[in-house]
């Protein structure tokens, strides 16, 4: 099953309109006119209308949000909901980062609440999953990977689950500068596909995207993708530099 790459720069807060609007520029005449990879930029809230407004020629890069509230509107004071994402015109939506889980308290079901407003809305997920150093080494990957794909995931349709996109990112690889190696990314990504596939079924297996976040970088991409699993990157840090961003794009196909 060939599934199309997806590499999503999260730049979490970071690049305010003007700044956002200089990045895309830039790599709009680095990246050219074509990609074999899907491209997708996440900035913070505040800066995604100027993204939009700079991209609107752009068939090539798509737009994300870093965060959502899952209900629809009310008193919810700093929250943002789906609704109003889907009016700047975003095409996915990031759920469950290890930031969000371990600084602001989010949990496996708010994470389902999140994905289940989002199917509802028709705008794609990109559910982050992964392990703390501490679980890894208490061998625990496989079990909290199983947790957070059981309760992240329950109960949502399967007809939506192929746009949906999982991200595994290792919480120890998230900033750090230490890269999970291939093998490992490759162990977790083939496991997830697993549990999935008990879910969700083969259909769904075969056809989601599991993109790997932590620390990826222009020089680790090209391994990281030839694993058979690994179908993408979720990049923060060097998704920052326009150069280095498009770098990594053109080498996610190889
Ligand atoms: C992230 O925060 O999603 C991430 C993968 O960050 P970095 O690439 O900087 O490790």
């Amino acid at each position: 099953m060939s599934r199309k790459p997806i590499i999503a720069a999260n730049w979490k807060m970071n690049k305010g309109p003007a700044e956002a609007v200089e990045f895309i520029e830039e790599f709009d005449n680095l990246i050219g006119d074509s990609s074999p990879v899907d491209i997708v930029l996440s900035p913070a809230f505040v800066s995604l209308p100027a993204a939009r407004q700079a991209l609107v020629n752009s068939e090539l890069v798509q737009l994300a949000s870093q965060n959502c509230h899952f209900e629809g509107q009310g008193a919810f004071t700093g929250e943002i909901s789906i609704g109003m994402l889907q009016e700047i015109g975003v095409d996915y939506i990031i759920i469950g980062h290890s930031e969000r889980r371990s600084i602001f308290g989010e949990d496996d079901s708010l994470i389902n609440d999140k994905a289940k407003a989002l199917h509802a809305a028709s705008v794609k997920p990109i559910v982050c999953i992964g392990e703390t150093l501490e679980e890894r080494d208490n061998d625990q990957v496989e079990s909290v990977l199983r947790r957070q794909l059981t309760e992240g995931l329950k109960g949502l349709d399967s007809g939506k689950m192929p746009e949906t996109v999982i991200a595994y990112e290792p919480v120890w690889a998230i900033g750090t500068g230490r890269t999970a190696s291939p093998e490992q990314a490759q162990d977790a990504h083939c496991f997830t596909r697993m549990v999935i596939r008990e879910i969700f079924g083969e259909d769904v297996a075969d056809k989601i995207r599991i993109q790997y976040g932590g620390s990826v970088k222009p020089e680790n991409t090209e391994e990281l993708m030839s694993q058979a699993d690994v179908d993408g990157a979720l990049v923060g840090g060097a998704s920052l530099d326009p150069v280095s961003f498009s770098q990594i794009c053109k080498n996610a196909n190889g």
